[in-house]
């Protein structure tokens, strides 16, 4: 046999031995198959020893003991507590380079997916960035372009959350045209924000919710720094409607009364808002979290209904430091892990109306996050400086954002180097 035949021939054995090896991989049932991991899913009433299997970037089987060989990757998530990818429903990630513009393409708000992997976020939600001129700017710059999944609130102010006077422009709050760009992203435009509006009236609430019921999405209101105040029992139970969230639950600031009183008793009408449906999210951010409101709230079993960050750099390196943190600090003050972990999965993917999220139902999209609870001494802190001591600590050891590992602390999915 000539040389060349010689080298045909073994090309032909090389390429049917490529075929056949090819075909035994794509013969595999599952992508990734996670193993053993405490399964907490919400939505569908799971918390328990479970196996998880991906195949095409959506959630294939979960289950008892499925075998190894039906996958490709097979992950153990032995001792470990696999959940939905996180929702991180009040977050700010406009970034932009426009000079004393806040958070509205400026330099204060973050991208997204240098924070939101290594904390377990799969999705989430810039509240009030753009509004509705610079919608389509946030879009090209940040949401067509991140591996995160982002999602916005628009502000009710038409040029978004730059600051200062701008934010004070009733002029500039217009319900309708608010709503038709929100009606132009359904799914992708999720609510309507108000943040920051300091004069003694109604007028910007009654906007907001104005463009919010044109639209048919929430609202989400951060109140106060009226002189004098306006009353957030009316807020609740008159302005907002059912569905509705008020965020820095857990906040004491300037311009309204705290949810937990002078006397550490919580507002009965918070409970009775919290009855009537309105939404009370945690949004930690850097000057609206006390311990002082958040233990005795939590002794008195007004709980958050979800838990976010208020991510920006006025936060990311204070206290709030990442939403597992603020996990962390729930699972600290006894909230049980799995409603640690509804109120980021499931809680504000109904929410915001995005119900395919948030839940490992078979056929949805195959966002995971593993989490470690580490036991010691640990302390955190709240944003006026001061510390809870704890003895529980989460950690985001794998995330897994539509089938596709994105994020693995400690390699829990990798192969070793030299085998
Ligand atoms: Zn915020």
């Amino acid at each position: 046999m000539s040389v060349m035949k010689k080298r045909i021939k073994h090309n032909t054995i090389l390429s049917i031995l490529v075929l056949f090896i090819t075909s035994l991989g794509g013969a595999q049932e599952f992508d990734i198959l996670i193993k053993g991991g405490s399964v907490i899913d919400s939505k569908n009433d799971l918390n328990g020893i479970l196996d998880v299997a991906i195949k095409d970037g959506k959630i294939a089987r979960v289950g008892d003991n499925i075998p190894d060989n039906l996958a490709t990757s097979v992950i153990s998530a032995k001792g470990f507590l696999v959940c939905p990818g996180l929702i991180d429903i009040h977050s700010h990630n406009f970034h932009g380079t426009e000079p004393n513009a806040y958070l509205s393409n400026s330099f204060t708000a973050l991208p997204p997916d240098g924070f939101s992997f290594r904390s377990g976020v799969t999705t989430i939600v810039d509240v009030g960035g753009a509004g509705w001129k610079n919608f389509r700017t946030f879009k090209e710059q940040t949401i067509d372009r991140s591996k995160t999944r982002v999602l916005s609130f628009l502000n009710i102010i038409g040029s978004g959350m730059k600051g200062g006077a701008i934010e004070q422009n009733l002029d500039d709050m217009n319900p309708k045209l608010t709503a038709l760009v929100a009606k132009q992203y359904p799914g992708i435009i999720v609510g309507v924000k108000l943040a920051h509006y300091s004069g003694f009236d109604w007028t910007p609430t009654e906007r907001v919710v104005e463009a919010g019921k044109l639209a048919n999405i929430p609202v989400m209101i951060d109140f106060g720094g009226s002189d004098p105040e306006l009353s957030i029992e009316k807020l609740f139970m008159e302005k907002l409607r059912p569905g509705d969230i008020f965020t820095h639950a857990y906040a004491h600031v300037k311009g309204r009364i705290p949810i937990v009183d002078e006397n550490g008793k919580v507002h009965h009408f918070a409970f009775r808002a919290q009855e009537r449906g309105i939404i009370f999210d945690v949004g930690h951010g850097g000057g609206s979290f006390l311990f002082e409101q958040a233990i005795p709230a939590m002794e008195q079993g007004f709980k958050p209904n979800s838990i976010s960050t208020d991510l920006h750099t006025g936060s990311m390196n204070g206290g709030m430091k990442d939403i597992i943190n603020i996990m962390s600090k729930f699972l600290n003050m006894k909230m049980p892990i799995d409603e640690v972990i509804a109120s980021v999965t499931w809680n504000p993917a109904k929410i915001i109306k995005r119900t395919d999220l948030g839940h490992l139902s078979i056929g949805a999209v195959a966002d995971l996050t593993v989490l470690n609870i580490r036991k010691g001494e640990f302390g955190f802190i709240d944003t006026k400086g001061n510390k809870m001591k704890g003895d529980k600590k989460l950690e985001c050891e794998l995330t897994i954002r539509e089938g596709k590992i994105v994020y693995d602390l400690n390699g829990i999915s990798a192969p070793i180097w030299n085998e």
